[in-house]
């Protein structure tokens, strides 16, 4: 469905995990709610970036991988069929609590009378390295901004470039099935977990991960999408070639709220301030949870992402129905559509 126009009580910017758990909230109070999100499937970050990576602080999941987590936070919520509008970014917010008008990239206009922006790092995209001729090996997957399939890898040999968790965290969990992995950084030092630099240590001492320190990436070798190799070079000069057949690059996440910035809405660093009583942004009626809201105190955790959800939604309640005052309900007591 593309150029429809839809009116629901909330719409929500956004099927990351707090998104996602949104509209579970949302629907627990009766209120109709859309999904929107500008990737072709749901998840945010922990789809797109991690899928097969376990979360070890999601509360009563002993580990959870990623793309299990949106899984379940799915199935939470099919009970209450939930439209999502995907592969379509929201360009344009326009109205008052009540009556707000939301476009999209695909032309559907979407009336709401609350807004939820659960939009993550907003337009989302990793920091790509400048290297000539980089988009040729991104279409063909040569070079990669995250791990979708650990399988894709198996006896491959790799250059893992950056300094940080991620890299660290791919580097040892990749040394276990690829045939060879460089492991690329400016500075001699990497910022990371102390147990991780431990494992790391260990890794390059059993010789399964090369480190290769202070290189910066320098350029791509190969053909027709095909990585055959990857130069880096010191500050000094000195080039080294690393055969390779991929490239992994953890540079961190670009955070550009896009259009968002553009709604008259109050920001600082790429994030909304709220109320943390509401998740409240300075504009009423819209209100944001998540990654891209912040407040003293806050954490970009999935766990303090979920609660922000929950107060949004009983917020909201008041704005969808004006004359009715809410009556706090546990979900044991109200059920999910189908239970019995
Ligand atoms: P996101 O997951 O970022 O989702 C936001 C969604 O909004 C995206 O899908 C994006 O496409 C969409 N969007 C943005 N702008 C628009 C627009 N204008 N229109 C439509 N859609 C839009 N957290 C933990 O709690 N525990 C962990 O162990 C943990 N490990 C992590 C490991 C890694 C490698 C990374 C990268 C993150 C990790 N996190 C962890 C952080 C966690 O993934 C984030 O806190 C979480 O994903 C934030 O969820 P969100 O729903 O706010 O945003």
């Amino acid at each position: 469905m593309s150029g429809a126009t839809v009116s629901t009580d909330v719409v929500i910017i956004g099927a990351g995990p707090t998104g996602l758990f949104a509209a579970f909230q949302c629907s627990m109070l009766k209120m109709n709610c859309i999904l929107v999100d500008a990737l072709d499937e749901i998840g945010g970050q922990c789809v797109a970036l991690y899928p097969e990576k376990p979360i070890y602080d999601i509360p009563a999941c002993p580990a959870i991988e990623g793309g299990e987590l949106i899984e379940k936070l799915s199935e939470q919520i099919e009970p209450f069929s939930v439209p999502r509008l995907l592969g379509r970014r929201v360009e344009g917010l326009t109205g008052s609590a009540g009556d707000f008008r939301l476009e999209t990239s695909k032309g559907d206009v979407i009336h709401a009378k609350a807004v939820i922006i659960a939009a993550g790092a907003g337009a989302f995209g990793p920091n790509r390295p400048p290297l000539e001729g980089l988009e040729e090996y991104e279409t063909t997957g040569a070079v990669r901004y995250s791990v979708r399939r650990k399988a894709d890898f198996e006896g491959k040999s790799l250059v893992i470039a950056g300094g940080g968790d991620s890299a660290i965290d791919w580097a040892l969990s990749l040394s276990r099935l690829a045939r060879k992995i460089y492991l690329v950084h400016r500075r001699d030092k990497f910022r990371a977990a102390p147990e991780s630099l431990s494992q790391l240590e260990d890794a390059i001492a059993r010789g399964v991960v090369e480190k290769i320190t202070p290189y910066q990436l320098k350029g791509l070798q190969g053909s027709d999408g095909k990585l055959t190799g990857v130069e880096v070079a010191t500050l000094q000069g000195e080039v080294r070639t690393l055969e390779a057949e991929h490239l992994l690059a953890f540079f961190g996440l670009a955070t550009d709220l896009g259009p968002i910035a553009q709604w008259g809405i109050d920001q600082t660093r790429s994030t909304i301030p709220v109320t943390p009583s509401s998740c409240q942004t300075s504009l009423p009626g819209v209100y944001a949870i998540g990654d891209i809201a912040t407040y003293p105190g806050k954490l970009k955790l999935i766990l303090q992402g979920f609660s922000e959800a929950a107060m949004a939604a009983h917020a909201i309640y008041a704005i969808v129905n004006p004359n009715q005052a809410l009556h706090f309900e546990y979900s044991t007591s109200k059920g999910v559509p189908g239970s019995p």
